[in-house]
């Protein structure tokens, strides 16, 4: 007899590992199918974002980061180290550590919720059959009352720079590299080329990255861009903006680039080179031409405001449909379309996903930018705040960036906060909760922050929107 369930989740990153234990802890039976394999064969659970995305990047940019403060930041502090090294085993032997230790620990969260994870490929068929392949043995067919579809995304490769997997390579590949890059070369200056770049910038390469477009960070609040792009070449990242790839050839020694941009074309010449742009839905083999899955015309699974597809009882979350390609985004999706299989009622606020750079010094945003909300036509306000005029700032050596609010004119609610400084990932949660309960600037200008800490830029900047800064004359 074949084996049911209630729901089955297709996809074990953090959009369907999240899924799954939501739907467990609703009492239905739950499979999670998931055939991620690392780089020596084995399989592990957590997808992109803990195997080859947000942990192992965010692994190195800790570690690099603390190298170019010790070499550069310590001596201010009066603290002599002597000639700082860089063991790069060592440190790609504690990312991969700290990897080993989060995807295992999902499979101890499957174990404790009764999740049944099962190793192997899955195949939405008609009826809301699951065809499961494990990666050695027979297929089986899987009953399901719900399934929900998590597959992901993987790097978009450009056909003018194919993978080689030795020196034209994946964002994946870049996070595994066992030396230093000479000159490494990034193509495309989005937030993983970026964040990319900066590691490898702070551990010792020379990093030329070409971006097509003629505008830094074209997402993010003009004056956040700006500064940005300020402190990146500051910190001896070269980034040429217009700069359209036309070649890459790889041979024996180094890579040869061959890009268009406002004075002609160019040619460099890279060790290795990082093509960063963009990635896509992951949906080879995921359903069955008959299953009734619709793909847009760029690939993404077709669904509607609360993840349902065109298939009643089958969802579609995280990477694989519309929205930032973001973790959190989809972990959200995940608890969201767990809850409405379980009868309940539940949503995800679009309008408020915090995204985050993690660069030296951070940016972090959320809700609409300057130009957004002056091209909505609704009357709005401004403040920002300095943090070079923080003390704790100041104190941490990190006084670069700023934090900036908009607000309506009418109702003083926020619509967008940008932040660039320290830490500035982790102020931001601020503003996200400000903005899950519509708050004002006053509610801000009246909740009491700690002192002295970061997030008294928030305070201060909450207040400079009615031009009533304490700690900094802004007008
Ligand atoms: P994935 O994490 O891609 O997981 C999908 C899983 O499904 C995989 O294990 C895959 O093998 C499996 N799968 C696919 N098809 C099948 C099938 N048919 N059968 C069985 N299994 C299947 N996001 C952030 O929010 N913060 C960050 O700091 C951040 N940093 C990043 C850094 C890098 C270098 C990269 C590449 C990405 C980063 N991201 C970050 C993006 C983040 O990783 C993704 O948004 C997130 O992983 C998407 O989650 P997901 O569950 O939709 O898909
Ligand atoms: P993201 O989608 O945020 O990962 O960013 C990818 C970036 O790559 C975008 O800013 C694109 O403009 C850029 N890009 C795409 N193709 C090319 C190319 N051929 N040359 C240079 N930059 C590119």
């Amino acid at each position: 007899m074949s084996k049911s369930f209630d729901v089955v989740v297709i996809g074990a990153g953090p959009a369907g590992y999240i899924a799954a234990i939501r739907a467990a802890q609703h009492g239905m039976t739950v499979a999670c199918i998931d055939e991620w394999q690392n780089k020596d064969g084995k399989h592990a659970f957590g997808g992109t974002c803990l195997n080859a995305g947000c942990i192992p990047s965010k692994a190195l940019l800790e570690s690099s980061e603390l190298f170019h403060r010790a070499k550069h930041e310590f001596k201010k502090h009066g603290i002599m180290v002597g000639a700082v090294e860089l063991d790069i085993a060592a440190m790609q032997k504690r990312r991969a550590s700290i990897v080993r230790q989060l995807t295992g620990g999902i499979g101890g969260l499957f174990k404790a919720n009764k999740v049944e994870g099962l190793v192997g490929h899955g195949k939405l068929l008609a009826g809301k059959k699951v065809e499961f392949t494990p990666a050695a043995g027979e297929a089986e067919i899987i009953d399901a009352r719900h399934v929900i579809l998590a597959p992901g995304s993987t790097p978009m490769e450009l056909k003018l720079a194919p993978f080689d997997d030795d020196r034209i390579v994946d964002s994946w590949s870049a996070l595994e590299f066992d030396e230093v890059p000479e000159h490494l070369g990034v193509i495309g200056a989005g937030i993983i080329g970026l964040e990319l770049g900066s590691v490898w910038a702070r551990l010792g390469s020379k990093v030329t990255v070409l971006e097509a477009m003629d505008e830094l960070l074209f997402m993010t609040d003009r004056d956040v861009a700006s500064v940005a792009g300020k402190e990146f070449r500051k910190q001896g990242l070269d980034i040429r903006l217009g700069a359209k790839v036309t070649s890459a050839k790889a041979g024996k020694k180094g890579v040869k680039v061959e890009f268009d941009d406002a004075s002609g074309e160019q040619v460099i010449d890279v060790d290795i080179l990082i093509v960063a742009v963009g990635r896509r839905p992951f949906t080879d083999d995921l359903c069955a031409e008959d299953s009734g899955i619709q793909l847009d015309e760029r690939g993404f699974i077709v669904v509607d405001d609360a993840c349902r597809t065109r298939v009643k009882g089958v969802f579609a979350i995280g990477d694989c449909v519309r929205g930032p390609m973001l973790a959190h985004k989809g972990s959200e999706e995940g608890v969201m379309a767990a809850d409405l299989i379980a009868g309940e009622s539940s949503e995800v606020n679009y309008d408020v996903v915090p995204s985050v750079i993690y660069t030296a010094p951070e940016i972090a945003w959320v809700g609409k930018t300057e130009d957004e909300v002056k091209a909505s036509g609704r009357p709005y306000k401004t403040g920002s705040f300095p943090f070079a005029a923080s003390g704790r700032a100041k104190v941490m050596e990190q006084t670069s960036g700023m934090v900036k609010v908009i607000a309506a004119k009418d109702d003083d609610e926020i619509l967008g906060v940008h932040i660039i400084g320290p830490m500035a990932g982790e102020l931001i949660a601020e503003a996200v909760l400000a903005m899950e309960f519509s708050a004002s600037t006053e509610d801000v200008q009246r909740t009491i922050h700690a002192h002295p800490s970061l997030a008294e830029a928030i305070h201060e900047a909450a207040l400079a929107a009615d031009n009533r800064a304490l700690n900094f004359v802004n007008r």
